[in-house]
């Protein structure tokens, strides 16, 4: 994606995009197909942008529907920071100088992972060494595994018919060590248990981000509300570039030539019949869009539920911006006061649980004393602590199953229907369900479109190259 460039407007014969979703798959197809000459329209169901990576207003607190993370190897999503005006120089958005994880188990143990400036791997093997939560035995194997994952092909769909806790397993790995070191980063950013998770995909993390570049897997997060960057800051990109954004517009059928019925805030029916059409919408929203003759083997890619737990104490409990909890339910615990609205640090944080089938159904009743427990026993300074607010924000459909095997299940961005294309964090980016597969998948499917109008229209001059 370029930086930000004064809209050119479209030309008359400029060929036209409709976008269907306004997450960060369709917000960056729209981006690039507009750069690139298009004249193009995002329809979004909801009344607000950015997808899966959103914000609402709770009474005076502005909360996000989940905490997310990113990490510095997330190129092409941090791309979409810079051009939005949210990346780390605005104070939008933090990433690390070097990664910098404070873990704490429930008895009182505690230790960091810190990467140094030496060449990866070497800059963990201080951290490792020193990793206080496992016995000194289990420490010494855990370079074995980490030598085995670099060796690993995450392309090979061998590679992807393994579980990532059957291969730890085989490489020495301990119960205790899948579960208080592999399983903080490997749950986290895949959203399935290690045993069930896509070797490929699990490889794909710690190779990208831990083994391979020394500040790959350095941690970002917003510190404002996720609305105020994939909403508003989102929005505002858009227009500058000429796309219309049409939100609370429902897409309703998408025809293999093109014809797209859709549904507009006023509740009237419309249909369109633009050049491209990028269905940059969740998999299963999209083989309920694709018409019968174009078949949507991804529908069986089935779901992983996230629940965030959030806290509001009448004092500071957290004294850094964030934690991991091991042995834990309260999986990792950031700090929202600031980017929630309210004043200070360490009052109001939220707690995620990925792979969270066994919490996802349960009662706030149930998970209120629960979670109030986990983090009394994980933050010594929530023990005297006064709980002034607890709710919990469910996404049960926050990730595709990242299970072995899922990948043969992620389409490319085209069809057999030239002209219709897929989007979306789901399809085969070779990156798990992550903001950085959702935004590579957009430019992806834009360059597609791009590369098939082209052939079709090379006579009209429309479109830039
Ligand atoms: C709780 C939670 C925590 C997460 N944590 C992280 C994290 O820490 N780091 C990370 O990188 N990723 C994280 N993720 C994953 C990340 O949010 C997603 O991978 C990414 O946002 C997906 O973007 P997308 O554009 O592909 O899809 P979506 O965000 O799902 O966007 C699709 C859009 O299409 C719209 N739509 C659907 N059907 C229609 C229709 N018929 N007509 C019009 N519009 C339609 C939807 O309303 C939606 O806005 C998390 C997800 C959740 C839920």
């Amino acid at each position: 994606m370029s930086p930000a460039q004064p809209a050119r407007p479209a030309a008359a014969d400029a060929p036209t995009a409709l976008v269907v979703g306004g997450g960060l798959a369709g917000i960056s197809a729209a981006l690039v197909l507009a750069e690139r000459g298009w004249q193009v329209t995002v329809a979004e169901a909801r009344p607000r942008l950015g997808g899966r990576a959103t914000s609402y207003r709770r009474g005076e607190l502005v909360v996000d529907n989940g905490q997310h993370v990113f990490l510095r190897c997330c190129t092409a999503y941090r791309g979409l920071l810079e051009r939005l005006g949210a990346g780390p120089e605005t104070g939008l958005t933090v990433l690390q100088d070097r990664l910098d994880i404070p873990l704490r188990s429930p008895e009182g143990r505690s230790a960091r992972l810190k990467r140094t400036n030496a060449p990866a791997p070497i800059h963990l093997a201080g951290a490792l060494a020193g990793y206080g939560l496992l016995p000194i035995r289990d420490r010494m194997g855990l370079g074995r595994a980490a030598m085995a994952i670099r060796r690993t092909d995450p392309a090979d769909p061998r590679t992807d018919a393994q579980g990532f806790g059957g291969f730890l397993r085989k490489q020495g790995q301990s119960r205790t060590a899948i579960d208080r070191l592999w399983s903080v980063i490997s749950t986290a950013t895949l959203n399935i248990d290690p045993d069930e998770a896509s070797l490929a995909l699990a490889a794909k993390v710690f190779r990208t981000g831990l083994l391979e570049d020394t500040g790959g897997a350095d941690l970002g997060y917003a510190a404002v509300p996720l609305g105020e960057i994939h909403d508003v800051r989102a929005r505002k990109a858009l227009a500058a570039a000429g796309v219309s954004v049409r939100d609370a517009t429902k897409v309703l059928s998408v025809d293999a030539d093109r014809t797209v019925r859709l549904r507009g805030r006023d509740e009237a029916q419309e249909t369109l019949r633009p050049d491209a059409v990028i269905l940059a919408v969740p998999h299963d929203a999209a083989a309920a869009l694709l018409p019968a003759e174009l078949p949507a083997p991804f529908a069986a890619l089935g779901h992983s539920p996230i629940l965030n737990v959030h806290l509001r104490y009448d004092r500071p409990v957290l004294d850094g911006p964030f934690v991991a909890g091991v042995d834990s339910p309260a999986q990792w615990i950031f700090d929202r006061t600031g980017p929630s609205g309210l004043p200070g640090a360490g009052r109001y944080v939220a707690v995620t649980v990925s792979a969270a089938e066994r919490w996802i159904e349960q009662p706030v009743a149930e998970l209120r004393p629960l979670f109030e427990t986990e983090l009394a026993r994980l933050l010594p300074k929530a023990r005297g602590a006064q709980v002034e607010e607890f709710f919990v924000t469910r996404e049960k459909h926050a990730t595709f199953r990242q299970a072995a095997g899922s990948a043969r299940l992620r389409p490319g961005p085209d069809t057999a229907a030239p002209g219709v294309l897929l989007a979306g964090a789901w399809t085969a980016t070779g990156w798990p369900d992550t903001m950085e597969s959702a935004v590579r998948s957009g430019i992806n499917a834009a360059r597609v479109a791009q590369e098939q109008w082209k052939k079709a229209n090379g006579h009209r001059t429309g479109a830039r190259a």
